[in-house]
């Protein structure tokens, strides 16, 4: 009886103890578990703004897969969960900004992640790859690998501008080259700045360049406005108010005196400040607006792998000062490099923008082949019969006008120049805009180089020369 009440205790003090050992793990666990929640919630709130919080845990469990450029260069490849590594000691440093960097948690941290590579390509990541497939079931501990991505870049076409430009001294700079047809982007380079600028935030006053948008939304009122005639005195005074009293003298670069020109293909040609800003005035203001809305100005266009609002002409500003400078492209007026060479590609195919993109194709899964990425949208910005005009008269530019000192012989080009006043005052922004007429090499060029201290749109014109004629003799 004694032996049984004994045994009987052991028993009980065997379950009380491992009951506390059970009650102990619980705890352990719980901590565990619970900063693992507590960790991963901290993440949502970080990255809400920009980023998926998913992506963010995949980049500490997968390694990214592979980047190559249009011709099937390895550019980048994952090298621990997260990061990328270069594949060459020859690496492009504004491709690298472009990318995103090489390491994904970094770019989130930049706040830049959405409009780079890294943004646009979730497959690199693995977002698409399924962790409850059979496979992934019986081995847990595998690799876990991301997609590949087939950029649209030239890789050794994005090394030679950037070398161009470094060897020229312009080190805050950037230049797109793209297919305006497809709207495939060849070169984004981007210099100085911030580490994390790209042609997507580098931002400046597009000068003459407006004229084009100007031109396009006057015709767009009425197709007369062709022959609208002026007499440029170099500098030329305009009223601010309906009395009269305010007025406003705008001077005509390089103090050129332009005299009577009476069409606006002369115009362009010569890049009448006074003649652009008479013209502007021939268009009701909401009109005007309006159609400069269709170029991307003061205006939001979404895209199938991003959302563009870059493209300043008044912003926010009703002040009548700023509608006249607007129309050359100083006062409030603002592009983007993606964003001025977008409508220099409308125009040089037919009014229609086709989506603007970095990517050729992706899989899910390394061993599946690559899926073509294809780009619906188009953005109408002009009629055709608009843009045609204004591209012959960016053929005119380089035959009589402001391109002539950076025309290739026997290329047919289309450009428009222009020179931005810098804020500061001292410093300006020299810039070219346009592109290559051949059906063979349909490629658009847009050159901007930020901070120079004397100098003209001609030195941005000879860096367009040089990437003309290595667009022209690449087979
Ligand atoms: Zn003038």
């Amino acid at each position: 009886m004694f032996r049984k009440k004994e045994k009987l205790q052991s028993y009980i003090n065997q379950v009380w103890r491992l009951f506390k050992v059970a009650l102990v793990m619980m705890l352990v666990l719980a901590v565990v578990l619970g900063n693992r929640y507590l960790e991963a919630d901290a993440k949502t709130t970080m990255s809400e703004q920009e980023l998926d919080s998913s992506l963010l845990s995949l980049s500490e469990v997968y390694l990214p897969g592979t980047i190559y450029d249009k011709k099937d260069n390895v550019l980048m490849f994952g090298s621990e969960p997260g990061k990328l590594s270069w594949m060459s000691d020859k690496k492009s440093n504004s491709l690298e900004r472009l990318i995103g960097g090489t390491d994904y948690i970094k770019a989130v941290e930049t706040g830049n992640v959405r409009m780079t590579i890294l943004g646009m390509v979730p497959e690199l990541l693995g977002e698409s790859d399924s962790r409850m497939d059979e496979k992934s079931l019986f081995h847990p501990n595998q690799r876990r690998i991301g997609g590949n991505v087939k950029l649209t870049i030239d890789a050794d076409l994005q090394n030679f501008i950037e070398d161009l430009l470094i060897e020229n001294g312009y080190m805050d700079s950037s230049v797109m080259v793209s297919n305006f047809q497809t709207g495939e982007v060849e070169a984004a380079v981007c210099l100085g700045g911030d580490s994390s600028e790209t042609v997507f935030s580098r931002k400046f006053h597009p000068a003459s360049t407006m004229k084009l948008a100007i031109a396009a939304s006057a015709l767009e009122y009425d197709a007369n406005l062709a022959n609208f005639s002026y007499t440029c005195k170099g500098n030329n005074t305009f009223t601010l108010d309906a009395e009269g009293k305010e007025t406003v003298s705008v001077h005509c670069s390089g103090g050129n005196v332009h005299g009577t020109l009476t069409t606006m293909e002369l115009a362009m040609a010569q890049s009448c400040n006074g003649y652009f800003i008479a013209l502007a005035q021939q268009v009701p203001e909401e009109i005007l607006r309006k159609n400069l809305k269709k170029f991307g100005f003061d205006d939001v266009m979404h895209f199938g792998s991003f959302k563009f609002n870059d493209n300043t002409f008044m912003g926010e500003s009703e002040n009548a000062y700023d509608l006249v400078y607007g129309c050359i492209g100083q006062g409030q007026a603002s592009v983007t490099t993606i964003g001025l060479n977008m409508y220099t590609n409308a125009i040089l195919n037919k009014g229609v923008l086709a989506e603007p993109h970095f990517i050729l194709g992706s899989n899910d899964k390394r061993e599946e082949p690559m899926k073509a990425k294809t780009q619906a949208v188009t953005r109408q910005m002009c009629t055709e019969e608009v843009a045609d005009s204004i591209k012959n008269m960016m053929v005119k530019v380089m035959r009589e006008g402001t391109g002539r000192d950076f025309a290739v012989d026997g290329v047919e080009m289309a450009f428009k120049t222009g020179t931005g006043e810098e804020g500061d005052g001292k410093t300006q922004t020299l810039l070219v805009t346009g592109g290559i007429l051949n059906e063979n090499k349909p490629y658009s060029i847009t050159v901007c180089l930020n901070h120079i201290n004397g100098g003209s749109s001609v030195n941005a014109g000879l860096i367009a020369k040089e990437i003309v004629n290595r667009l022209v003799t690449e087979e």
